[in-house]
């Protein structure tokens, strides 16, 4: 259970109803029950139910079970495409070990906001039910040039781009012999970047253009496929 209180042994963590409400509602535990609590700082601890109520409770803290296991420095930016969709790639970056989700604003991209809390939230449960103990932070909507330089010549980028062929470097080797250090994986909106995108990004010396193969995929799909591409070549 993710929590937003800082733990340490003894300390008291209180409940909100909704917590309150699947604790002791949908999972039954009752007084003196022992869960995994984290709030993505100070790693798994194991808390016992101090007191269960329909609408509150509290938890106490009692030891430490697991250190705060950090991801690789692999940032995840996308253009967010439809509210379900958008949902999905948050939840499945995270189970994949991006360190942050950054929803970009390109040219063509669908939809010009986000609803920020409630992807947050959907990083939350997804970490809940990997057993992770970090949850990436989401940030607003960026603008793709901010973003940019926000990589600066620190961040290498992962750019994919569907219009290369098959006949490119293949991603594996790319990533390979560009090498480890911070990383952002980037993904276009369903109706692709500008060419004016595309020439900025494929200038940039710190920016790779990368083919995920000869399909065009859906831009949730390249998502997953870039992020496990990635950890496999370049994660722990
Ligand atoms: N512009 C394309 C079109 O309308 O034919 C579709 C864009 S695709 C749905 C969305 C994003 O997913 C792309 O901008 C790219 O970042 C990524 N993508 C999809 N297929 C890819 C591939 N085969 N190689 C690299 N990136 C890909």
């Amino acid at each position: 259970l993710f929590l937003e209180h800082p733990m340490a042994a003894g300390q008291t963590l209180p409940l909100a109803k909704e917590q309150a409400h699947y604790l002791f509602g949908v999972m039954r535990l009752a007084a003196g029950d022992r869960l995994p609590v984290f709030n993505g700082q100070d790693g798994e601890w194991i808390a016992e139910v101090a007191e269960a109520g329909k609408r509150g409770g509290s938890l106490t803290c009692l030891e430490q079970s697991a250190p705060l296991r950090l991801p690789p420095d692999l940032w995840l930016a996308f253009a967010p495409i439809k509210k379900e969709r958008t949902d999905f790639i948050t939840e499945k970056a995270t189970e994949l070990g991006a360190a942050r989700i950054i929803p970009v604003q390109t040219d063509f991209t669908n939809s010009a906001r986000v609803n920020r809390d409630r992807l947050q939230a959907h990083a939350v449960e997804a970490a809940e039910q990997c057993g992770g103990t970090f949850v990436p932070e989401v940030a607003g909507m960026t603008r793709l040039g901010e973003f940019l330089d926000a990589c600066g010549a620190q961040r290498q980028i992962m750019f994919c781009d569907e219009t290369l062929t098959g006949e490119t470097v293949p991603a594996r080797q790319v990533l390979a012999e560009a090498g480890r250090g911070p990383w952002a994986v980037l993904i276009g909106p369903e109706g692709g970047f500008s060419q004016e995108e595309r020439d900025k990004l494929h200038a940039l010396p710190f920016a790779h253009p990368v083919s995920l193969g000869p399909r065009i995929l859906r831009a949730d799909t390249a998502a997953v496929a870039a992020l496990t591409l990635w950890q496999d070549v370049l994660g722990d």
